[in-house]
């Protein structure tokens, strides 16, 4: 079975010597790296690393996001340039809090995929081309010292709603970040779902129309290509142009440029009373509908958690999306799963770092 070993960089003083559980070791740094909050000075940093931007944070025991920086991040560039990206957001938060200079660090990185977890190497993320086959885990750890993990941005995001947000207490979880794409992680007994080599809980890849529009993952129909913000975007813009006139709302905020129009302006529309920003939403409340039953079916998670820039659009219909539920689902007790929205918002990878280095050790 696969599983992320933990345990992959020692936690060193400044001596050299790893120190745990109020013992001095220089061997075993297994315990070292333990993230048990036994050296009460150590500092959790969370780091989100996406295609333009490196976020950085503090992220106490309870979640809580204390202090928070960004910086701009080129995609294109070396992959030196790429790593100096993150250190520079993990600098500028060390200015921010003196007093964290000098403890041993966990620092929990959300990283682009795809990329392993296990060994902390980034892969070949296509929205992140100056990484190929990059150590990420062991350039920071080398720079840094302490506990580094990586993982993806769902996995991680999914984790943090587990340990601190809407899924606290809950077991097992189904979480879903709709934004741009839809990216999922599961959370089954606390812990991540990584599957046999890692690849699992690809569920913005699960198709819902076997004949529809081709994904950007090469299939056809998934749920990301068909209720993702861009999916959104596109098919207003389509509307608009089948039917011209048929939304002066959109036409407007968009500042009558149809090819403007973002899912973000299908939201301000609905806001402003447009009925065919209202029936787009129901369109994609039908088809999210369909895809949490076929979820809901093969998980029967103890709730479902929608994070992200569209799920906060739609939360005035997270009721419609459950009443649609039992059309879509064999599950005759699928009701009683709550359907939430997540704690973290736009701050989501940095409490997913934050979590990674939180979460329980594996036995
Ligand atoms: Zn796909």
């Amino acid at each position: 079975m696969f599983r992320p070993s933990f345990t992959l960089f020692a936690g060193r003083g400044p001596s050299g010597i790893v120190r745990a559980c109020g013992k001095t070791r220089d061997t075993n740094a297994r315990l070292a790296q333990m993230p048990d909050g036994v050296n009460r000075g150590t500092r959790t940093i969370g780091v989100d690393v996406g295609g333009t931007k490196v976020a950085a944070g503090f992220v106490d025991s309870q979640g809580e996001i204390t202090q928070h920086t960004r910086t701009a991040m080129n995609p294109r560039g070396t992959a030196e340039e790429g790593l100096a990206a993150v250190t520079t957001a993990i600098d500028t938060l060390l200015k921010m809090a003196p007093e964290a200079h000098g403890g041993v660090q966990r620092i929990g990185i959300c990283a682009p995929g795809p990329l392993d977890p296990e060994t902390g190497v980034v892969l070949n993320p296509p929205n992140v081309p100056c990484w190929r086959n990059f150590p990420l885990a062991a350039e920071i750890s080398r720079r840094y010292g302490g506990f580094v993990r990586i993982d993806n941005d769902a996995n991680a995001a999914g984790l943090a709603e587990g340990l601190w947000g809407a899924g606290r207490g809950y077991k097992n979880v189904f979480y879903a970040c709709i934004g741009t794409g839809i990216g999922t992680g599961i959370l089954l007994d606390g812990r991540i779902y990584y599957g046999r080599t890692g690849a699992a809980a690809e569920g913005g890849h699960v198709i819902i129309d076997y004949k529809g529009p081709r994904c950007g993952c090469g299939k056809r129909g998934c749920i990301e290509v068909l209720a993702s913000g861009t999916a959104i975007g596109k098919k207003a813009r389509a509307r608009l142009v089948e039917k011209a006139g048929c939304s002066k709302v959109m036409l407007e905020l968009a500042g009558g440029n149809v090819e403007a129009i973002t899912s973000e302006i299908v939201g301000r529309a609905y806001a402003a009373g447009d009925p065919l920003s209202k029936e787009i939403l129901l369109e994609t409340v039908e088809l999210l509908a369909i895809w949490l039953g076929n979820i809901v079916d093969l998980l029967e998670p103890d709730v479902v958690i929608l994070g992200g820039g569209v799920a906060t659009m739609l939360s005035p219909f997270f009721g419609e999306i459950r009443n649609r539920l039992p059309a879509w689902c064999v599950n005759a007790r699928c009701l009683e799963i709550p359907l939430v929205a997540a704690r973290y918002g736009e701050n989501a990878g940095i409490a997913g770092g934050g979590a990674l280095c939180a979460a329980p050790m594996p036995a």
